[in-house]
């Protein structure tokens, strides 16, 4: 039943308007700018005819695209230059003909991604700018028709050299600021929108506020400089937010996330994760396993490699050493949002998460709650509760600093 009086709907909508309004922070000073006269997608229409399936996207202003496949999952990447997606949160769902369902979003610098999923392997045999003279506008078709594995396998093969990953700008520690620096980690973003709630939000968009407004907190405190992996909606992938916490020496690492379940309207509560090769039970094996799948969602191929991971005994130790802190601040943190937060049963689990694998920072990712829940969504988009749970949360990054700066100020000591 529709309740009118119900506060519910205004909220939604005035979290919404706050997450367009939010001014886009740049990472560093060498992020391209964005670029004011970026195309407008404003509706993307997919419609089957004679066996073929017609996927159009409406645009403000024609741009350039370029098609290439991806296997296991069988997908096509449409790759465009900066386009802005207007688009309802729900179109993506879409099941037509050969589309299963597909995602857009930035993906990197001056670089947009339309992925679709296939039903099955599927070729582009159209792909046609039809401008509108008079008002600009274009509509930008890509025909899929019905092939065979083994010719999509070669398409895959001869398209690969486009799916250049994106460029990630580090950030570099500042030799002359000797403050611990948290990075925190918006999870998702760009072409991959994590989990989506119900009332058609993404949680790329709900944890990114949320995240915001932690490092605002945070560096108000004046004790901590604080990062954040993604200052807008732009997709990174997996090992490069492990790579921007490390290049930054990172003294802590945060990823916050929202997971959502099906069928499981009921389940709700926040957990702090710290990262294991081993489950401490299946349900977070299996969320593990979903938020690894963040680079196959963006069409980007996982790869473990970590580049600059040096092994050996050396790391092995400080490995061990890392894991104690990224217990004990996931301690803290249950602890301090125990009065807050609903928590899960069993608040501290463990499971293989590819962003917590920096072998020298202690790293936690904190679902913040269950986007399939009612009560916890609505909690989520509160303004009220996101301020107690990051005043909670920047207590227990003080408590988790107390003791280095006890013996000496900012001094570079392991907490
Ligand atoms: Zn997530």
């Amino acid at each position: 039943m529709l309740h009118l009086t119900s506060p519910r709907l205004p909220r939604v909508m005035a979290f919404m308007l706050a997450l367009a309004a939010a001014p886009v922070f740049l990472l560093a000073p060498s992020t391209p700018v964005r670029s004011e006269a970026a195309s407008i997608a404003a509706a993307i229409d997919v419609a089957v005819e004679s066996g073929r399936t017609r996927f159009t996207i409406a645009l403000s202003r024609p741009v350039a695209p370029r098609v290439a496949y991806m296997e296991r999952p069988d997908r096509v990447i449409i790759e465009l230059p900066e386009v802005t997606f207007r688009l309802p949160a729900e179109i993506g769902r879409r099941r037509e003909g050969l589309v299963s369902s597909f995602r857009y979003g930035l993906f990197g610098p001056a670089r947009s991604r339309i992925v679709i999923d296939l039903a099955q392997p599927a070729s582009v045999s159209r792909l046609d700018t039809e401008k509108d003279p008079r008002s600009g506008t274009a509509k930008l078709v890509v025909e899929l028709t019905r092939t065979e594995r083994e010719p999509f396998r070669r398409a895959v093969a001869e398209s690969a050299p486009i799916l250049r990953p994106p460029v990630v700008e580090t950030v570099l520690a500042e030799p002359e600021d000797r403050r611990p620096v948290i990075m925190l980690d918006p999870g998702h973003g760009g072409v991959d929108p994590g989990a989506t709630a119900s009332a058609g939000m993404f949680e790329k968009d709900i944890v990114f506020s949320f995240a915001q407004k932690l490092q605002k907190k945070l560096e108000a405190t004046g004790r901590y400089r604080v990062l954040m992996t993604r200052n807008r909606d732009v997709f990174i992938p997996l090992g490069d937010r492990v790579r921007l916490a490390r290049s930054a020496r990172a003294d802590l690492f945060v990823s916050i996330h929202a997971d959502s379940i099906s069928g499981g309207a009921e389940v709700r509560g926040l957990t702090v994760y710290t990262g294991s090769e081993r489950a401490s039970d299946a349900d977070s094996a299996l969320l593990a396993d979903r938020e690894n799948q963040a680079d196959t969602a963006a069409g980007v191929e996982s790869t473990d490699n970590l580049g600059e991971e040096v092994a050996g005994i050396l790391q092995d130790l400080t490995s061990r050493e890392t894991r104690v802190f990224s217990h004990g601040f996931a301690k803290r943190l249950v602890h301090e949002l125990d009065t807050v937060a609903r928590l899960n049963k069993n608040p501290h689990r463990e499971a293989g998460f590819r962003v917590l694998r920096a072998y020298d920072v202690p790293s936690v990712l904190v679902e913040l709650g269950y986007l399939s829940s009612r009560k916890d969504f609505d909690l989520l988009i509160s303004d009220e509760w996101r301020d107690r749970a990051t005043d909670a949360m920047t207590s227990a990054v003080d408590l988790f600093f107390a003791p280095r700066f006890a013996q000496g100020g900012t001094a570079a000591v392991s907490p």
